[in-house]
């Protein structure tokens, strides 16, 4: 079952161009998607979230002038278990998200030589506060789930078992080209900004991102931009991010920003009062923002030498090379034969051709996807017995807007 969820997965992808509205059939309903609805014919629920009074109800959150449907898109069924992705409600204080935690966007096929855990569909319910309040101090992020992509997959902190930096240095780990991976229970999160992520607008880097998730304290995650290319990481004076990766501003008041190459990456801390419903088990949570603790270099394997061009324009099909340096395996040598996957962000490649140390192969690029974000690229060898997987960081972008 796992070893198809990817197929299923880009399958699902494949459907759906969330460019404004489209139609799409999501669990035998038909729901439109899009950011035309009526204000008018929502209703508040609390802070910054509004239900449809269609049945189901679809639930949107004000976005600045824009009313988002963070998650019809991501209801559907990855898995085919009968069981949508996320299933949504509410109480007078809070949205309360049911979630498999299962990624719907293509992943590598786990366990392989970078990861020994498999992927496996969870049983999550989290608690949103809907009117989220700061905190005069910053609670400490705990190990484990920490907030929740708009698709129900988790966030964890920058951290591996073991407190080192899973995403920089030399005790990097390897995430998939959609920026997660497996923990021993199964449960695949994000430790960087999750590119894979869909939302229901297109981040083109012309204007603050969209909407893309949810910290435990009910306080939004938005993409990397604050405004026309640029990055809410370079942000200085009085509208710099905080330690949290958090500022505030009249239309959207607080909300944490992702960080694509800088630390904390997502959130460093709990600026808002935490929901306590979202921490399992008798964990005491500290205080303070967390700290980076990389140092030095990566030791994954630097096999994948270049991927050319560099970038690309969105809606068009590109051929890409990418250039293998042998000579940079580590214990194991790179396969012979041709990778039997090659991904990039959420692009997965198609005829993919090896000759000595080059790989060709093809992606078609959506017109939705984000611009300018740099995006990794990961190759898989079926090998005999584990998979061997190899990857290189923020190696690719998609640099020109398709035309409008
Ligand atoms: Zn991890
Ligand atoms: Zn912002």
């Amino acid at each position: 079952m796992i070893r198809s969820v990817r197929d299923l997965c880009s399958a699902g992808r494949k459907l759906s161009s969330l460019v404004a509205i489209v139609v799409a059939a999501l669990m035998g309903n038909t729901v439109v998607v899009g950011q035309d609805v009526d204000p008018a014919t929502l209703k508040g629920i609390g802070g910054k979230w509004y239900v449809s009074s269609a049945e189901p109800a679809t639930y949107y959150y004000k976005d600045g002038a824009r009313y988002l449907d963070l998650f019809s898109y991501h209801s559907k069924d990855s898995n085919k278990d009968g069981i949508s992705n996320v299933i949504i409600h509410h109480d007078g204080t809070s949205l309360i998200v049911d979630s498999q935690g299962y990624p719907n966007h293509p992943t590598a096929i786990f366990p392989n030589s970078g990861n020994p855990n498999q992927i496996l569909v969870q049983k999550f319910q989290f608690r949103f506060p809907l009117e989220p309040k700061l905190s005069d101090r910053i609670t400490r992020l705990p190990m484990g789930p920490i907030g929740m992509a708009s698709n129900g997959v988790v966030f964890f902190n920058p951290f591996e078992a073991g407190g080192m930096n899973a995403v920089e240095g030399y005790s990097e780990v390897w995430l998939d080209s959609c920026c997660g991976h497996p923990q021993q229970h199964g449960v695949y999160h994000y430790h960087k900004y999750p590119v894979c992520v869909k939302s229901p607008f297109r981040d083109d880097g012309k204007q603050h991102s969209p909407v893309i998730g949810l910290a435990f304290d009910g306080f939004p995650v938005y993409g990397p931009y604050e405004g026309d290319g640029v990055f809410a990481r370079d942000l200085a004076g009085e509208q710099a991010l905080d330690v949290c990766n958090g500022h505030s501003d009249p239309e959207r008041g607080y909300h944490y920003h992702v960080t694509p190459g800088r630390f904390p990456y997502v959130i460093g801390g709990y600026h808002g009062e935490i929901e306590p419903a979202n921490f399992r088990g008798p964990q005491r949570l500290g205080y303070g923002a967390i700290e980076d603790n990389s140092s030095g270099e990566s030791r994954l394997p630097q096999v994948i030498a270049s991927v050319t061009p560099g970038n690309a324009v969105a809606g068009k099909k590109h051929q890409l090379v990418i250039q293998l340096d042998p000579t940079k395996a580590s214990r194991r040598p790179v396969p012979d034969g041709q990778p039997d996957w090659v991904q990039i962000g959420p692009f997965e490649a198609t005829n993919i051709a090896r000759d000595g140390n080059r790989i060709t192969c093809d992606v078609d690029i959506p017109a939705d996807v984000a611009v300018g974000v740099l995006m990794d690229c990961h190759i898989e060898f079926p090998n005999d017995g584990r998979r061997m997987v190899f990857k290189a960081n923020e190696i690719f972008r998609v640099t020109v807007d398709s035309d409008p």
